[in-house]
């Protein structure tokens, strides 16, 4: 009964997406929160299917709105999910959205990778072929420059398209037509793009499709020189173009057309056109296409002998060729922290799951062991339990406080301990002990201590069972912090030792004499495996921690001065800006440039230069908040965040500084050096963006250079 509700619910679920997924395509928002419903709901039943199609979904959704990074966290996880599920039409639907995100991120590589599979699975499953996977595998290809691969799709998708009566065949038709075109094929390439537009008027597809037509029916006729048809074509590209509000697409056939009288002579006609494009393209700020009508406009004003009017195109030219650069560098810096983001949270998952297999194997290989050990004592259960329960942890503290919670469970113990062993220094720490409940101060000992047990049974790998110490003429044999140092007469001593190396020791002991049977021991040497086996992977861990974290303070520091470099800075600025959002709580930005540097490495040599950063970075340090952040920006620059800092406050403070530096002596080699530095202050606005801040603070920075320098400016 309750497994038919489930299976109800989910079956609900699944149809619930499938409109999702159908109201997203149509661009309807109000999808997202049934999306989240239908999470929430996923979860509740543990339906892992109906996860990830949701993550897959939302995936989806932000991607088409370009938060790139939340969507391929979330596509990630679904693919994740999806493949745990087993299910292959979601695993496929994953590696589709995967690959639609990478491609789109400029990742070509990564984006060919997840169609392709996704491809492989329809295969493998025999699912339903969407003819816009093929088409957009197509795409990627063509994008590459690798065209056979590219018509090899295009085909396969028209093949597809056709049986289907899918809307996208014209598309795919003009695609192909688009692939002749730049093989140099114009007689192949007309005759698909007229079955383009023939299958588009049967088919009512989407307006924007024919536009493609009329635009590559036009760059056909160009080729051919076919002036009028190649006008006439662009023409009407343009009008669906303009109709449909594609504003990208319409200054592009702006551009065509301008370019087109240009070639004819006509230059009037061919400017007015390429005004035309420059005020859409300006005005949507599509970078790539004005900049060839600025070059376009320079070259025919320079033929008119226009020198001004071309000059000023050139400029604006190279004003934009700058920053489509720039803006290209940091995409790029974007691209790879999300990148490296995912690929980090992939790798953790990846090892958190490896780790746990890696401990459920062990568990179960030492409860193997640990059975036909102690085979004949009822308790073998309890152990099993227990051993289980500590090689599942990875806290040292929580495995030593599990063991000893249980090991009171199995014998008489009025003294517990555990003692590991640290081969590096030969040095044996314990790591608790206790005493009739109570907690006993640590110590520790060398390995080469003859009076202490712990150090023994360590040093020879072998237990040490006494049953009498009264009548065991070996008290001389112990050290140690028990209050009742010679209170204990049963004492058991036993190795800890996993892939044959040893690990410390543990004890028990009683007040009884002959406390301990045969039956004690052999339980004691079953947890002993599992605790050696915890110890040694909570170890593991505890190193691999301390790993991570070195690696992640390298990747945030400046290996000259120590402090934040720029990446990290700028991630920390988004953050605060992120902030901004909600709390809008201001902050400053702080650019700091020494003066007349290069003279002092000039007179000084480069290692005083360097010695003198590292100095000026340590009285920065010295002179700013906790919460505040410094960074080396690049050479002699560096950049501060000042949160919850207004720009007065900023330049309060940044004063501050500047008279302390101006106070301060950079002696090296014997050599007194004064220098000052200056200051260039911008407060956050959020209406202008971290960029524009930041520019705006290199802006007051040169003011104040221009002013004399040893100065504090905010703008
Ligand atoms: P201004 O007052 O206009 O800032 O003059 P400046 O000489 O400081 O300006 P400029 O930017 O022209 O020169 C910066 C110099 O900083 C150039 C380079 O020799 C030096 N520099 C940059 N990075 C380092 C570095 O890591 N170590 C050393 N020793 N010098 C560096
Ligand atoms: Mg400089
Ligand atoms: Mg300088």
């Amino acid at each position: 009964m309750e497994n038919n509700c489930k299976d109800i619910a989910q079956r609900e679920i699944d149809l619930l997406l499938e409109n999702c997924l159908e109201l997203l395509k149509a661009g309807d928002k109000s999808a997202i929160s049934l999306i989240k419903k239908a999470e929430k709901l996923s979860r509740k039943l543990n339906y892992e299917k109906g996860i990830a199609l949701s993550f897959i979904a939302l995936a989806r959704y932000y991607g088409s709105h370009s938060k790139y990074a939340q969507a391929l966290d979330l596509a990630n996880r679904g693919n994740e999910m999806a493949i745990s599920s087993g299910d292959s039409d979601v695993q496929m639907k994953a590696c589709y959205v995967l690959g639609y995100l990478y491609t789109n991120l400029g990742n070509l590589e990564y984006g060919l990778r997840y169609y392709l599979r996704g491809i492989e699975l329809i295969k493998e499953n025999k699912l339903q072929i969407d003819p816009t996977f093929l088409n957009n595998i197509g795409v990627v290809y063509y994008d590459s420059g690798q065209f056979d691969d590219a018509l090899e799709f295009f085909q396969e998708a028209l093949k597809v398209a056709e049986d289907t009566r899918h809307k996208i065949e014209s598309l795919v038709l003009s695609n192909i037509a688009d692939v002749y075109l730049i093989k140099k094929n114009t007689q192949l390439a007309l005759e698909y793009n007229k079955r383009a537009i023939e299958v588009f008027q049967n088919n009512n597809s989407e307006g924007y499709y024919l536009g493609q037509c009329y635009s590559i029916y036009g760059l056909i006729y160009k080729e051919l020189g076919q002036w009028e048809q190649a006008l006439e074509s662009f023409e009407k590209a343009l009008a669906i173009y303009k109709e449909s509000n594609q504003q990208y697409l319409e200054a592009e056939m702006l551009y065509n057309i301008g370019s087109l009288y240009l070639i004819q002579e006509k230059v009037e006609e061919g400017i007015d056109y390429l005004l035309r494009a420059r005020n859409i393209a300006s005005k949507i700020k599509t970078n790539g296409i004005l900049k060839d009508i600025y070059m376009t406009l320079a070259e025919t004003y320079e033929k008119k002998k226009d020198y001004k009017l071309a000059f000023n195109y050139l400029k604006s030219y190279h004003h934009l060729n700058e920053k489509i650069k720039t803006t290209e560098l940091n995409d790029k810096l974007a691209q790879h922290m999300t990148e490296f983001k995912v690929e980090k949270a992939q790798k953790d998952a990846e090892i958190q799951r490896l780790k746990t297999e890696e401990l459920k194997r062990k568990a179960e290989e030492t409860t193997l062991k640990a059975n036909a050990l102690a085979a004949s004592y009822e308790d073998i259960k309890i152990i099993g339990e227990i051993g289980q329960k500590i090689t599942a942890t990875l806290d040292i503290k929580k495995v030593l406080n599990m063991v000893y919670k249980n090991i009171n469970k199995l014998m008489a113990a009025d003294v517990f301990g555990i003692c590991l062993y640290n081969n590096e220094q030969a040095r044996i720490d314990f790591k608790i002990l206790i005493e009739q409940g109570k907690r006993l101060p640590l110590y520790h000992i060398m390995l080469d201590n003859e009076k202490s047990y712990a150090a023994k049974c360590i040093r020879e790998k072998k237990e040490i069972c006494i049953n009498d110490m009264i009548l065991d003429n070996k008290q001389q044999l112990r050290v140690g912090a028990t209050e009742n140092k010679f209170k204990c007469k049963s004492i058991i001593y036993y190795p800890l030792i996993t892939e044959n190396k040893i690990v410390g020791a543990m004890t028990v002991q009683s007040y009884k004499s002959n406390a301990y049977s045969d039956r004690t021991i052999g339980m004691i040497k079953a947890l002993a495996s599992y605790i050696a086996i915890a110890l040694n992977n909570s170890q593991k861990s505890e190193e691999l921690k301390v790993k991570t974290n070195e690696l992640e303070a390298i990747s945030k520091t400046d290996v000259l001065t120590g402090i934040y470099n720029r990446r990290y800075i700028m991630s920390k600025i988004q953050e605060e800006a992120a902030a901004y959002e909600d709390v809008k709580r201001s902050f400053s930005i702080v650019i700091i440039d020494i003066d007349y540097f290069k003279s002092i490495n000039d007179k000084y040599g480069h290692n005083c230069g360097d010695h003198i950063l590292v100095k000026l970075s340590k009285i920065l340090k010295a002179n700013i908040r906790k919460q505040d952040v410094l960074s080396r920006w690049g050479g002699e620059e560096f950049l501060m965040l000042l949160p919850d800092t207004d720009e007065e406050e900023a330049v309060l403070l940044c004063e501050r500084i500047r008279e302390k530096i101006e106070g301060s002596n950079f002696n090296y080699d014997k050599k007194r050096i004064k220098l000052t530095v200056t200051f260039g202050v911008s407060e956050y606005n959020e209406n202008l963006g971290v960029d524009f801040t930041i520019n705006d603070a290199d802006k007051a920075l040169y003011e104040g250079k221009n002013k004399g320098r040893n100065c504090v400016v905010s703008r």
